[in-house]
């Protein structure tokens, strides 16, 4: 029988694990296909999370967890799980029923009878989320596909199932400054998309505030996309080609009608105009910069503080 193991990232999600938990169980009930392996990754939650998750793991033989000492983010939690994952696919799930567990069974089904090597979830209607979030997402799509050469496809979602080889070839992935989406289409590998409607949120809040989300975001873009220097230099080149004419017909206008002294408001105007640009670039080349800074440290993605004894040894 093969097995399936699903990673679960969470943060302050005492109220969701054992929906999740339960509704994977009944999955599993429904097949004799494949056996489940049930990876909790709790990111630092301040709630009762670890409580249920060490209740779980003595009660159920397929579920394990393993505990971070604060908060890392779900992007290192999802490497965490990965890392730690046995089985021959591998999925990662939002711990609260946002990406559902039924769909499980027709993603095996898809990699198990084709030469996929997996089959991931993509959605276009984000009636979920708020107005706001749903134009910011959009609008980030838009901007990471005209940036980046690794292709993303509108509205995927880190919900995928995969073979064992997709997720050895993520595991070659070190990088401190992570996006898995991007990584997910830099790997290659076959994909099979699956169009669905994401459900609300089972119990909670999300957990990803809009300045969570915009980090997120830039982290995206500056992860698998060097274009936004290039940009920089573009726009640096067209101002030395217009300062360029502007000088030739300052020069020609002086000795065609002299040099009377105004404009200076015009002046002013441009100087604080450039003067922006260039700090704004600056600020682009800055983050670039801060990411080497935070890449050559070689800090760890996360920090254990606590995980199922007798099954990562
Ligand atoms: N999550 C996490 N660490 C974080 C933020 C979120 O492990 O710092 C987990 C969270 O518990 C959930 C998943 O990532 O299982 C997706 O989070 P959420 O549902 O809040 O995101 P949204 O659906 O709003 O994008
Ligand atoms: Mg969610």
């Amino acid at each position: 029988m093969k097995k399936i193991s699903v990673v679960i990232p969470c943060y302050n999600e005492g109220k969701n694990i054992l929906s999740i938990y339960k509704e994977l169980d009944k999955v599993s009930k429904l097949t004799k296909d494949f056996d489940l392996e049930i990876i909790y990754v709790n990111d630092g939650s301040r709630d009762n999370t670890i409580i249920y998750l060490r209740n779980l793991a003595k009660k159920d033989r397929r579920v394990r967890y393993i505990s971070f000492s604060r908060n890392f983010g779900k992007e290192a939690a999802m490497a965490a799980g990965f890392k730690y994952s046995t089985g021959d696919y591998v999925t990662v799930m939002d711990c609260d029923l946002q990406d559902p567990p039924e769909l499980l069974l027709e993603m095996f089904v898809i990699l198990e009878n084709t030469e996929y090597d997996c089959c991931a979830l993509y959605s276009d209607s984000y009636k979920n989320y708020s107005f706001i979030r749903r134009i910011c997402t959009k609008l980030f799509y838009k901007i990471y596909s005209f940036l980046s050469s690794y292709k993303s496809h509108p509205g995927e979602r880190d919900c995928r199932l995969m073979t064992r080889s997709m997720v050895n070839s993520l595991l070659e992935f070190y990088e401190y400054n992570r996006y898995i989406k991007g990584i997910y289409n830099y790997v290659g590998f076959s994909v099979y998309w699956i169009k669905y409607d994401i459900p609300n949120r089972t119990k909670g809040n999300s957990k990803f505030s809009f300045i969570k989300l915009f980090k997120y975001a830039v982290e995206g873009i500056t992860s698998f996309s060097t274009k936004p220097l290039l940009i920089s230099a573009l726009v640096g080149l067209i101002f030395c080609l217009i300062s360029f004419v502007a000088i030739i017909f300052i020069i020609i206008r002086t000795l065609l009608f002299g040099d009377p002294v105004s404009g200076w408001p015009s002046l002013a105007c441009i100087v604080i105009f450039v003067s922006g640009v260039q700090l704004f670039f600056l600020g682009i080349i800055g983050l670039y910069l801060s990411k080497i800074y935070l890449e050559v440290k070689k800090r760890p993605l996360y920090v254990i503080k606590e995980k199922e004894k007798d099954l990562f040894n």
